[in-house]
């Protein structure tokens, strides 16, 4: 796995309340379905996990999704717009959802209530970062 991508997972989960650090893996929930996920300590994903781009970085740059983009900071990498999410549950948000773009509705509330669920979630990282 590619080192950029297991530094943003690692980003996500150091910056998530729900996760936990226990025999060498991190442990949290799908942001979606709240299934549980692990993360080995060097970033690799296991099983299902997957990183899930809340605010989809197609959407960054474009005028109807500068409500979205704002609460993250503008970056698609920040880390207030990264998590884990199981394959599955990330894929048919990709496909169902951010497809449309954010003059859709639909998409706009999905997104929108992720994003709600990430920024609770959030916790200031520890000396791990
Ligand atoms: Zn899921």
């Amino acid at each position: 796995m590619r080192a950029a991508l297991r530094r943003r997972l690692l980003q996500a989960v150091h910056t998530d309340a729900l996760a936990v650090f226990d025999g060498g893996v991190w442990q949290t929930r799908c942001l979606h379905c709240r299934r549980a996920l692990s993360l080995r300590e060097d970033g690799e994903a296991l099983g299902t996990t997957s990183l899930e781009h809340v605010v989809p970085s197609a959407w960054f740059g474009k005028r109807a999704a500068a409500a979205f983009t704002a609460r993250v900071g503008e970056d698609a990498e920040d880390p207030r717009n990264l998590a884990l999410a199981c394959a599955a549950c990330n894929h048919g948000k990709g496909c169902s959802h951010d497809a449309r773009g954010p003059g859709d509705e639909r998409a706009r509330e999905v997104v929108s209530a992720l994003l709600d669920a990430r920024l609770a979630r959030w916790r200031d990282a520890g000396p791990r970062d």
